[in-house]
């Protein structure tokens, strides 16, 4: 039977309108026609019971604590609501917002709810009931108490009410989509007093593909549980919160809000959050997250709800090209350049069909200034007539995976022209191709097989390659990457570090791959011999790659000057404009010759 077992709150005073065995009773009653848990509610005295069969559905489990405590920002001068926190931190934000929304008409107005929403069972399940209830006045319009019954619907079809809601939710962590957020907005906007401001924060996490694709979709999922959780707990009254889409989320506030300095304030805030806490995920991994995030400003950037959306997303969108834990503020000029960005990646798209890309190729030397070899570098003239360089153009390329086709394309491209120069006799001992993060990650066909089946359809010998690599590259997908570079070196193509000292590869990772060769990036080069911090650099870089047992390229040698110090130091190899710049495939065998 109906046992009133005490809640979290404790009854403070017994109720004097109803009696001890009348409230058991009612209880009784209720459960026994439901066959659900019940809870009852006495205004005057804020004394809270629920039945035993509701505590039995709700008794945590020990370790479900964190997960299911949400920090009740939303708090309620209504004791009711508080009383009803067990219930309600289980139930998805936007169901629960329409049931205290119901609460409040019902003890206001002594109406009757009904709700159908999705509840977070002690059994870790979530499922639809159907929770109702209503509040019995005094005649003076008092409430004296309100009673709620909630039945489970386990394997009932949800109903329209239901469907609906689920139509606005996120089904992974329980928070409201882009549309309910879409018409949130809309709504805010429409009731925004004339001088209030809102911020809109969209925050997405970075590398979460890669966590994804490293980790597992169980683990990228229980990231996206975790990260809606600690934002919850950032959040005050009257934020809104939302999952847009994949690792996206939406913060609203109004509250504080001035200026777009607050905005920012916030948003750098919010970013800072994960700074000092690491979701520990199934089977122990423990991965630090860092977001990028895009701020727009209502009214200053648009009053129109969609707009506004656009702009956050637009100022995202900057910050994510740019790199990792970034923050941008949408403003006309990013507008402008994701046109432009779109545009040009477009054309991108259409540029090999087009003929618009070409190969130049720059010379490397030893210390003797004997040929050594040269490095590949991709060229886009398009056809308005303007070039292009690959700084602009392999970020985008990358971002918009079409890096896939144009790696390949340059692999078969240079393969191809040594094979011509050599029907020509002309001869070259090596040929350095870059590659990209991007050409490492798993594919249908691995980057590995593919190379040396154009080596083989081009006779091209394996050792006359070079792969260049940057260090970032290295430790995105490490594990596999290693297994592929492994593959290639057996085969006998040799791998270079390009950019070295920009990046961040420990020794060990290097001392892992088959390595030959690190490219002392033009940056340290540059301000040689005067500047003593990169004098240092250099030494030591050239140093450990002796120790490891590489040889060591600097790049970037434009001056005597520079060419001398890089001697001195005991620098292997050089490229750079001092020793032969970036030449058309033509014009490089025609200097060959000479
Ligand atoms: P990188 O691999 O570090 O290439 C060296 C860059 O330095 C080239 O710029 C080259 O033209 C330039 N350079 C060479 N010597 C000198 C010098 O003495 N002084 C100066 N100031 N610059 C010099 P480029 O061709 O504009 O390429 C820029 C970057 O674009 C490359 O940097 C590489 O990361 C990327 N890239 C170029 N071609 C490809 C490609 O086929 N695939 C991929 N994934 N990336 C490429
Ligand atoms: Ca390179
Ligand atoms: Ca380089």
């Amino acid at each position: 039977m109906a046992n009133a077992a005490a809640s979290n709150l404790p009854c403070s005073s017994t109720p004097s309108l109803i009696g001890e065995r009348e409230r058991l009773d009612l209880l009784e009653k209720a459960e026994e026609f439901q066959k659900i848990g019940s809870w009852i509610f006495y205004h005057s005295s804020g004394c809270f019971h629920c039945s035993s069969q509701l505590l039995r559905l709700l008794a945590e489990r020990p370790d479900a604590a964190r997960e299911l405590t949400v920090q009740d920002h939303r708090k309620r001068s209504h004791e009711l609501t508080r009383s009803l926190h067990g219930i309600l931190h289980r139930i998805p934000a936007m169901e629960r917002e329409l049931l205290i929304d119901q609460l409040q008409q019902s003890w206001l107005a002594g109406k009757s709810f009904r709700i159908e929403h999705r509840l977070l069972l002690a059994n870790g399940k979530q499922e639809v009931v159907l929770h109702r209830g209503h509040t019995l006045c005094d005649t003076d319009g008092e409430p004296i108490y309100t009673l709620g019954t909630l039945q489970q619907l386990s394997n009932q079809q949800p109903q329209a009410e239901s469907t609906k809601l689920a139509a606005l939710h996120d089904g992974l962590t329980g928070l409201p989509n882009r549309s309910a957020s879409l018409s949130q907005l809309q709504e805010r906007l429409r009731k925004r007093p004339c001088n209030q401001q809102m911020a809109l924060i969209q925050l997405d996490l970075d590398n979460f593909e890669g966590i994804n694709n490293s980790f597992g979709p169980e683990v990228g999922n229980h990231v996206l549980r975790w990260t809606s959780s600690h934002l919850q707990d950032q959040l005050q009254e009257g934020d809104w919160l939302a999952r847009l889409e994949s690792d996206s989320f939406l913060i609203m506030r109004s509250r504080g809000i001035g200026s777009l300095a607050d905005a920012l304030q916030l948003a750098k805030q919010l970013q800072n959050s994960f700074n000092n806490v690491v979701p520990l995920l199934e089977g122990g991994i423990q991965i630090q997250l860092t977001s990028c995030i895009g701020v727009s400003l209502a009214p200053d950037h648009s009053s129109d709800a969609s707009t506004l959306l656009q702009c956050a997303n637009t100022a995202l969108m900057e910050a994510k090209r740019q790199g990792k834990g970034l923050l941008k503020a949408y403003s006309t000029a990013i507008s402008q350049k994701i046109r432009e960005n779109l545009d040009l990646e477009q054309r991108l798209g259409q540029a090999i069909q087009r003929q618009e890309l070409q190969l130049h190729f720059q010379p490397q030397w030893d210390r003797q200034q004997r040929l050594i070899g040269a490095e590949a570098l991709l060229r886009w003239a398009s056809q308005r007539g303007e070039q292009i360089p690959p700084s602009r153009f392999i970020p985008l390329a990358e971002e918009s995976g079409l890096i896939h086709n144009l790696g390949r394309w340059v692999i078969e491209q240079a393969l191809q022209q040594l094979h011509r120069w050599r029907s020509k006799g002309l001869l070259l001992p090596k040929l350095a191709i870059n590659l990209s993060a991007m050409q490492l990650i798993p594919t249908t066909t691995p980057l590995d097989t593919e190379v040396l089946n154009l080596c083989n359809q081009w006779q091209i010998p394996p050792e006359q390659l070079e792969l260049e690599l940057t260090e970032t590259a290295l430790i995105t997908n490490q594990k596999h990457a290693t297994k592929l570079l492994r593959r290639l070196a057996e085969a006998g193509v040799s791998l270079a570090i390009d950019d070295f000292g920009t990046g961040f590869s420990s020794l060990k990772t290097l001392q892992q791959l088959p390595l030959r060769c690190l490219k002392i990036d033009r940056c340290f080069v540059k301000n040689l011999p005067g500047n003593a911090a990169d004098h240092s650099i250099v030494k030591a870089t050239i140093l450990m790659a002796h120790e490891l047992g590489l040889t060591c390229l600097a790049e970037g040698v434009e001056t005597r000057a520079q060419h001398e110090t890089l001697l001195q130091l005991n620098c292997d190899h050089f490229q750079g404009y001092r020793l032969g710049k970036p030449r058309s495939a033509d014009a490089f065998a025609e200097w060959l010759r000479n």
